[in-house]
């Protein structure tokens, strides 16, 4: 037996167990009242933040998602992942985000992993400018437009204790209501 290790192999074993160490996350379901607290700012970039990010990503690319913000996992502060990349490889995290700009609508279907399953079409603006902190505490802003520009107001909705199927109908939500409540207690097993 050969008891050489070569660096690549050492990175190899690296990978594996930094993996085995994430964690996934479990999601919330509307019309879980947790859903509309609304997140307060993240004041220090300590690790527990970190640590969040790094299970955020996990949980939003295991769903699969394009974006996921910590009110869906019941952590209320300002934080949002979202990757639009079809590779799934390029995330990208908007910590205590703001939009300071908006113009533009368009109306596109949009579905949530809130709310699996559903799929309505909700009106928002086309162009958004955000401003918000990176992984590492420093500040960018960044202007948006189609999917990530409708991904970033879906996902500070969440922020602020919105879920996208409140724009639609009151009609229309107690209809998903009973569809979520129902796939519920198929899961549990109850009737
Ligand atoms: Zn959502």
């Amino acid at each position: 037996m050969d008891i050489h290790v070569k660096p690549l192999e050492i990175l190899h074993v690296t990978a594996y167990f930094s993996k085995l160490f994430m964690a996934l996350l479990p999601i919330l379901r509307f019309p879980d009242p947790r859903l509309h607290i609304k997140a307060t700012p993240v004041e220090t970039m300590d690790a527990s933040v970190r640590q969040l990010i790094h299970d955020m990503t996990e949980t939003m690319y295991d769903a699969p998602g394009i974006g996921l913000a910590a009110t869906q996992v019941n952590v209320h502060r300002q934080i949002i992942v979202i990757d639009i990349s079809e590779e799934h490889n390029d995330p990208m995290v908007f910590i205590n985000a703001m939009i300071i700009e908006r113009s533009g609508e368009r109306e596109g279907e949009e579905g949530c992993l809130s709310v699996p399953g559903v799929h309505e079409k909700v009106i928002r603006a086309e162009r958004v400018k955000v401003r918000a902190l990176d992984e590492n505490g420093q500040p960018f802003e960044l202007e948006a437009e189609g999917l990530l520009a409708v991904c970033l107001q879906h996902e500070l909705d969440h922020l602020d204790g919105k879920v996208f199927v409140e724009y639609l109908s009151q009609l229309k939500q107690s209809r998903i209501k009973a569809r979520l409540a129902k796939q519920a207690r198929a899961a549990t097993g109850q009737t």
